[in-house]
């Protein structure tokens, strides 16, 4: 019992805080329940003040929003539900003011459905026509609206004879109060909702944009990113003293490797370089796939700092030994070539230095930083 109050309490905090969808089961569950619990008030005081038609169809309509509530919500009837509820409640209005007259404010409760129809339909599982549902359902209720209070003054209602009663009085001011309730419910469900959508979007944006940035394989950055990245860094080199360098690494014979040991574990080599990549350049440094088996990094600092962090990546790349399954471990090597950026050089040139560098230590031997 305590554990699923706790329950209830916690999923009513976490949809005030945006963090929640209600259920359309609860939703729908709790709205019929409330509307069979009016009801029950409604056939208690109709009873009362001898309202007898009122009071057994109030009887009818209490049985009939526990059967709305408890089987077609499990049978999840979502929109006969909606459809019904609002049948209902004009009706109800309707018959009210008839039979009592205007003044005892049941008509209040079909402006109240207003809110209650963009918010119920908005969860219907065809969203597109859920607007033009709501629409169509907010055009009946003020149809009805208009209807009650053309009809009711030209009948003189059956128990006319109650108003200006202390009971038409309390009536009124209850009438008043729910209608208001609904009101307000309604529309700050409506608040919560969107409010939780615009969470859930601004998430799946945050997600979406990682996943735009990097490359799926290694998790270093793609190449658009990079791309990104070194364009405003050069801004800010610009306007500073600030100095920085580019490698181009490019792995050693590597179409070897995939034919020698199959495609999975050529992906396993350069995963493993990314890795040892990662470890060794600072967070304020970028690395990059460039493309297949280039890698791309962005070091801060001069020439000597650049070359002494690339010549690290090298060697432990050559001491890392790669498992694979026909013949024991084999050995990586790379080729590094490294580019010193210079005042307003475009970025095109600084990459096509790194890579000549790197051209040139491929050609002359591989496994090498060429500065
Ligand atoms: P070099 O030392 O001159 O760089 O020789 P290389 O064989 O490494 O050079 P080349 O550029 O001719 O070959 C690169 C190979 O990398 C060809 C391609 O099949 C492979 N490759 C590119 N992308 C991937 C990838 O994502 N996974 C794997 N396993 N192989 C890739
Ligand atoms: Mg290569
Ligand atoms: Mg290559």
């Amino acid at each position: 019992m305590k554990s699923s109050l706790e329950l209830i309490f916690h999923t009513i905090r976490q949809v005030l805080a945006g963090k929640q969808l209600i259920d359309n089961s609860n939703k729908y569950r709790f709205m019929c329940l409330s509307a069979a619990f009016i009801h029950l008030i409604f056939c208690i005081s109709m009873g009362a003040i001898g309202a007898s038609i009122l009071c057994y169809y109030n009887i009818f309509i209490v049985y009939f929003y526990c059967f709305l509530g408890i089987v077609l919500t499990n049978r999840k009837k979502f929109r006969i539900i909606m459809v019904l509820f609002f049948i209902e409640v004009e009706f109800h209005s309707f018959l009210a003011s008839v039979l009592l007259g205007w003044d005892w404010g049941f008509m209040l409760y079909t402006i109240a459905l207003i809110p209650a129809a963009f918010y119920l339909a908005n969860s219907l599982t065809n969203r597109s026509k859920h607007v033009a549902y709501s629409i169509w359902l907010s055009a009946f209720v003020m149809v009805a609206y208009l209807a009650g209070s053309i009809v009711q003054p030209m009948v003189n209602p059956m128990y006319g004879y109650l108003s200006n009663t202390t009971a038409c009085f309390c009536i009124r001011y209850f009438n008043t109060f729910i209608a208001f309730i609904i009101l307000l419910t309604f529309s700050a469900l409506f608040a919560l909702e969107t409010s939780y959508m615009e969470n859930l979007l601004e998430k799946e944006n945050l997600k979406l944009g990682i996943e735009a940035s990097y490359d799926p394989l290694t998790r270093l950055l793609n190449r658009r990113s990079m791309t990104r990245y070194m364009t405003d860094e050069i801004e800010i080199a610009n306007d500073t003293t600030g100095k920085f360098c580019l490698v181009m690494l490019d792995i050693d014979d590597f179409k070897n490797i995939n034919d020698a040991y199959g495609h999975d574990i050529g992906d396993r080599v350069l995963v493993a370089l990314a890795d040892l990549i990662k470890t060794e350049v600072r967070e304020s440094d970028y690395s990059c796939r460039w493309g297949g088996e280039e890698f791309l990094l962005f070091i801060h600092g001069d020439k000597q700092e650049t070359y002494f962090v690339a010549d690290r990546i090298r060697r432990k790349l050559e001491e890392t030994p790669v498992k694979n399954k026909y013949d024991g471990n084999f050995k990586v090597t790379a080729t590094f070539g490294i580019a010193e950026y210079k005042s307003y050089m475009p970025l095109r040139t600084i990459i096509d230095e790194a890579d000549e560098k790197l051209y040139y230590g491929k050609k002359h031997g591989k496994n090498q930083v060429v500065v």
